[in-house]
């Protein structure tokens, strides 16, 4: 075999990227994944939840959470604020996913983990520190590998398919043009955040707590506790409010923090470290999943603001359901990768989980029944409610209150009778000596004899 030639190659080595060389790698696909950083590091952006769905699909792909949380505090619970109208804590006590706990993960911690891992999968050989530049595509226009530098060298792969899993601004969905199928941009968000020392518990001395203050103007605010006790500040806000500020993005986030003191006495004694980061109007977007060739995955076919804190776990997803696909095309039981079933699939579970998902209901999650390969820990069955037949009602220690009578209905009334028509009866009556007639006694209509006057 040519060294350079794989079954699949991957650019982008990060949730979506690494996510799927391992499933790929699992079956036994030959798989180059090319990332241009190296690890550990964090991307330029990402402040991220990772919710326990996410969790359980990093779970599946053999890593190890201690692998990725050390010196991270487990959340479990967040408190929600509307200025100060409304105030709501919710807690993950149900358990979700198999877990009642989700974390602020330090990205450098879990990407590193992650690009770990595809060291298990022999059949996986993952450059980090190389950079792809373009596509190679056959005379028909096919893609058909890679061309880029990895240190100082030339570097070309050739495969039968390129999957782009490089991020929002994907080099593979420019070179390939990938259409933009579904965008949402009236209703963008700009966020700036930082990583601050010291801040202030939510309860003096509880335990820490995810802290979501809307204030009802068209920014909120989140306070997300992390790795070596620092946490992470993140101002968000509509992206016409945000530019309608004026000044440096890093006066505007301090201002924006200190105009509201409820927030600002956390922050009261804490520091920052400097480095603010952000990104302005974040967009919300599909992109066609693939073409002949190509594929997208995680960021690169699919972004969303940050706000639902699903980005990760739709890119681990979304590999997930790509990578069942890729799977049955390369055994020969596709004659190609499905992308409008893939499309349909992405597209029902990347819809954000309701709070009754979050908070304790049975998680929906779908079981892909050709998810690569049995090496692979499955996501476990969502919690179900036991389904013991009811006990039996114990006895009551005091005589049981007797049922109230039940009541008799009454009949329905009958129709109103139409009223009764007397028979027209003259009227009885009497002349008097002096002549006038007088209304006879009911004595006489009985039939009474009478004299007038009586007695006489
Ligand atoms: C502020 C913010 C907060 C967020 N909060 C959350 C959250 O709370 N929870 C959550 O789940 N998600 C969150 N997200 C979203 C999450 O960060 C992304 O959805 C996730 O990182 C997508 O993973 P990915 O693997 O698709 O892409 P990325 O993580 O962007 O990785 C793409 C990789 O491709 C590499 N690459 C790009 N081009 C090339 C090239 N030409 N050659 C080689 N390598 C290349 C890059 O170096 C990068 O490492 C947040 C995002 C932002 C911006």
């Amino acid at each position: 075999m040519d060294p350079a030639t794989f079954d699949v190659v991957i650019v982008g080595g990060r949730p979506a990227g690494a996510s799927l060389a391992a499933r790929l790698g699992a079956a036994g696909l030959r798989v180059l994944i090319v990332e241009r950083a190296t690890f550990p590091s964090a991307p330029a952006v990402s402040a991220p939840f990772l919710l326990p769905h996410a969790l359980a699909l990093v779970d599946e792909v053999g890593v190890d959470e201690a692998a990725y949380t050390v010196d991270t505090p487990q959340l479990r619970s967040f408190v929600l604020e509307l200025a100060g109208y409304f105030r709501s804590v919710l807690a993950f006590d149900a358990g979700v996913a198999g877990r009642s706990y989700f974390y602020t993960v330090d990205r450098a911690q879990l990407d590193h983990a992650l690009w770990r891992s595809l060291a298990a999968w022999p059949s996986v050989t993952a450059w980090s520190d190389a950079h792809v530049e373009d596509l190679l595509r056959d005379e028909g226009g096919r893609v058909v590998g890679v061309t880029g530098r990895r240190g100082g060298d030339r570097l070309e792969a050739r495969a039968r398919a390129v999957i782009g899993a490089d991020g929002r601004f994907s080099l593979v969905a420019r070179k390939v043009d990938a259409r933009v199928t579904e965008e949402r941009s009236d209703v963008a968000t700009t966020l700036y955040y930082d990583l601050w020392d010291g801040v202030a518990d939510y309860e003096p001395g509880g335990p820490p707590i995810a802290h979501i203050h809307s204030s009802c103007d068209g920014f909120s605010f989140v306070f997300m506790p992390t790795s070596r006790g620092r946490t992470i500040v993140l101002a968000q806000g509509r992206a016409d409010a945000y530019e309608a500020l004026a000044g440096a993005p890093d006066a505007i986030y301090e201002g924006l923090l200190r105009a509201r003191p409820r927030l600002w006495r956390r922050l009261h004694g804490a520091r920052r470290s400097g480095e603010l980061a952000g990104m302005k109007r974040v967009g919300n977007l599909f992109r066609e999943p693939g073409g002949p060739g190509w594929a997208l995955c995680g960021d690169a076919y699919h972004q969303k603001d940050s706000i639902d804190a699903q980005g990760i776990y739709d890119a681990l997803l979304g590999a997930k359901e790509l990578a069942a696909q890729v799977v049955r095309w390369h055994r020969g039981r596709l004659r190609r990768v499905d992308l409008r079933r893939l499309q349909a699939d992405v597209r029902r579970d990347h819809a954000p989980p309701r709070p009754r998902d979050l908070l304790g209901a049975p998680a929906r999650r779908r079981q892909d029944a050709d998810a690569v390969d049995a090496h692979q820990p499955r996501l476990r069955p969502p919690l179900r409610r036991p389904r013991h037949p009811p006990a039996r009602p114990r006895r009551l220690p005091h005589p049981a209150p007797r049922p109230l009578p039940r009541r008799r209905r009454r009949p329905p009334a009958p129709p109103p009778a139409p009223p009764r028509r007397r028979p027209h009866r003259r009227p009885a009556g009497v002349t008097c000596p002096l002549g006038h007639e007088h209304r006879a006694p009911a004595a006489l209509r009985r039939g009474r004899p009478i004299t007038w006057p009586s007695g006489q």
